[in-house]
């Protein structure tokens, strides 16, 4: 449904409101006119008779009027209802004896006859006043139109009653009545917010904020507690456990309407701010990387296809090197509404480094998604994807494809699907490699040892802050990070573990770093995978050029900024793979 089919349905459905309690108060009109019209001097038969009518037409409201709405109305009836029931009871009565009855009746009935039309006048002033006010009622603001509910509460009258007041804002609104009904749709669905009751059987709804901490997406989700007990030890438990909102029963609906709205509001914007790339508008890495899990699990628990898609636009370096990096930014953003233009709803495309993207396909398999790579591709190479002062930028991207293997991280998915983009590229460009999951960690293994074992990263440094700091940078990789605090561990850790990268501090207690290179070099001990980088704390050229004359591959000097510390690692591990120490 789009936001105009959401403004329709909720216009339709507050027309439908109004149109069947406009019906029902033209039938109380009718049923009102009878018990208003009696004929007294009539045969027996045509009293009971009478007196049946006026016990079925209060029985009738009794039971009707208070489903939509009218509660007085239903308890009045009640009691008229009451009040002739003897007409239905078998004893037989005398002809004086029922005129008596009857009489007696009526009279007891008059009062509530007044009751009831005077009820009947309310509401129907009542219906005339809604009906005027609807239109101004503030209407939900556009960008939560069709957000996603979830009311998790075990009373089915409030259950329904939340639910139906929440779709005639314009939200779709699932329900659940018991937590592990509520797991079953939270697992299945993506929610915007969720209303949860907490005194619940057989499970209480504390045991739904265990299940929304473990899930990586989930647990970002606003939720707001609904409870029947405002007792301070529950609030405080509620909001340390993780709620966003405590609001205790009875409640009024608008307060809790713009309780949502506003927990609604704020959560997309954060979610903007930490899910979305500014320039392109579409997600960002981190976005990517923690759906990437939700999906494996998704895809684990139904048994579906689930295939991740790598691209990558050639040489775009010489699109920003001749038309300046404003042309570059156009042609990202172009791209990335191409692709996004292309895919279905349910793929998740995301920009995950400079001019590449990642899209993550449930329910297809990789020939699908070769299949539909290859007619983008088909696409960009026959139009141009941009114009930028008057000039045509036409693009070609390489894609690697790797459908999901139930055995591997997701690590080391996105690995083959990279190893298979890595390939696009050294095999031409402008093309799309498609590898299976058994064929690439095949090749991996054979080719590239560390895809299957994670790359290992010594930090070699007496300042154990440093250590740590740099360290911590990496942790959110799959690395393995070892840490030396002196020349002589950090000699015998290169030689012995043989990591791929070693950040090695120039001037350290002992053996320092020019020694530890001076020994590798003179004892042929050092390990042809291992990069070493230097990290010198007196910016001097001399210390540099003694280092690279010793055999260090790269250099830093301090302070570096950690980020700048990760760039140049992560672009050292890639270089390991691109200067041909694998094949092809
Ligand atoms: P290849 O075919 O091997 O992928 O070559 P390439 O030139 O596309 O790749 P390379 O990694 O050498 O260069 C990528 C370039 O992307 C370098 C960088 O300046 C540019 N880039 C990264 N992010 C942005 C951005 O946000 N805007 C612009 N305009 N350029 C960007
Ligand atoms: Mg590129
Ligand atoms: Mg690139």
């Amino acid at each position: 449904m789009d936001e105009c089919d959401i403004h329709d349905y909720v216009k339709a459905s507050l027309s439908l409101e109004f149109e069947s309690r406009q019906q029902y108060l033209d039938e109380l009109r009718q049923q009102l006119d009878v018990l208003n019209d009696p004929t007294m001097h009539i045969r027996s038969d045509e009293l009971i008779e009478q007196a049946r009518e006026w016990y079925r037409i209060g029985h009738t409201i009794k039971g009707t009027a208070p489903i939509l709405g009218l509660g007085r109305m239903g308890r009045v009836a009640a009691l008229l209802a009451e009040c002739w029931e003897w007409s239905y009871e078998t004893r037989s009565l005398a002809g004086n004896e029922l005129q008596g009855l009857f009489q007696d009746c009526y009279l007891a009935s008059r009062p509530l006859l007044h009751e009831l039309e005077l009820e009947y006048e309310i509401n129907c002033k009542e219906l005339l006043l809604e009906q005027k006010q609807a239109p101004l009622k503030e209407a939900l603001p556009s960008q939560l139109l069709g957000s996603r509910l979830l009311v998790v509460d075990d009373d089915r009258v409030l259950r329904s009653f939340l639910a139906r007041k929440l779709r005639l804002e314009g939200y779709y609104v699932d329900v659940a009545s018991n937590v592990e009904a509520a797991i079953k749709l939270l697992k299945e669905n993506d929610y915007q917010l969720i209303t949860l009751d907490l005194m619940m059987h057989p499970q209480s709804g504390y045991e739904i904020f265990e299940v929304l901490k473990e899930d990586p997406m989930i647990k970002w989700l606003p939720m707001l507690v609904l409870s029947g007990r405002n007792d301070m030890k529950d609030i405080v438990q509620c909001f340390r456990m993780g709620a966003d909102d405590f609001v205790t029963k009875p409640f009024r609906y608008e307060e809790l309407s713009a309780r949502i709205q506003r927990m609604l509001l704020r959560h997309m914007e954060f979610a903007l701010l930490a899910f979305n790339d500014p320039l392109t508008g579409i997600h960002n890495r981190r976005y990517f990387d923690l759906q990437l899990q939700v999906e494996v699990n998704r895809a684990q628990r139904y048994n579906e296809s689930l295939t991740l898609v790598v691209i990558d636009i050639d040489f775009f370096k010489e699109v920003n090197d001749r038309h300046g990096h404003p042309a570059g930014d156009l042609v990202l953003q172009k791209f990335a509404h191409l692709l996004q233009s292309c895919l279905r709803k349910t793929d998740i495309l995301a920009r995950v480094g400079g001019e590449e993207f990642g899209v993550i396909m449930p329910g297809i398999t990789d020939l699908e998604a070769e299949k539909t790579m290859n007619r983008i591709l088909q696409r960009v190479r026959s139009e141009p994807i941009a114009k930028h002062d008057s000039f045509d930028h036409f693009i070609t991207f390489s894609a690697g494809i790797a459908s999901r293997s139930t055995s591997k991280s997701v690590q080391n998915w996105f690995q083959v699907a990279d190893y298979a983009l890595y390939k696009a590229k050294r095999t031409g460009r402008n093309r799309v490699v498609r590898t299976s999951s058994g064929m690439a960690q095949r090749n991996l293994s054979g080719l590239e040892p560390q895809a299957e074992e994670p790359r290992t990263i010594l930090i070699a440094d007496d300042d154990r802050m440093l250590r740590m700091m740099i360290a911590d940078q990496f942790r959110k990789e799959p690395y393995k990070l070892l840490e030396a605090k002196d020349g002589e561990t950090a000699y015998r850790i290169l030689v012995e573990q043989q990591p791929d990268i070693c950040i090695l501090d120039c001037i350290m207690p002992g053996m320092s770093g020019f020694e530890v290179l001076e020994r590798l070099r003179t004892e042929g001990t050092r390990a042809a995978k291992t990069q070493i980088m230097l990290l010198s704390g007196r910016s001097s050229d001399e210390d540099v050029h003694r280092g690279l004359v010793l055999g260090a591959d790269a250099y830093m000097f301090k302070p570096f900024s950690l980020i700048d510390v990760e760039m140049k690692v992560n672009k050292m591990l890639s270089a390991v793979r691109k200067t041909g120490k694998i094949q092809l």
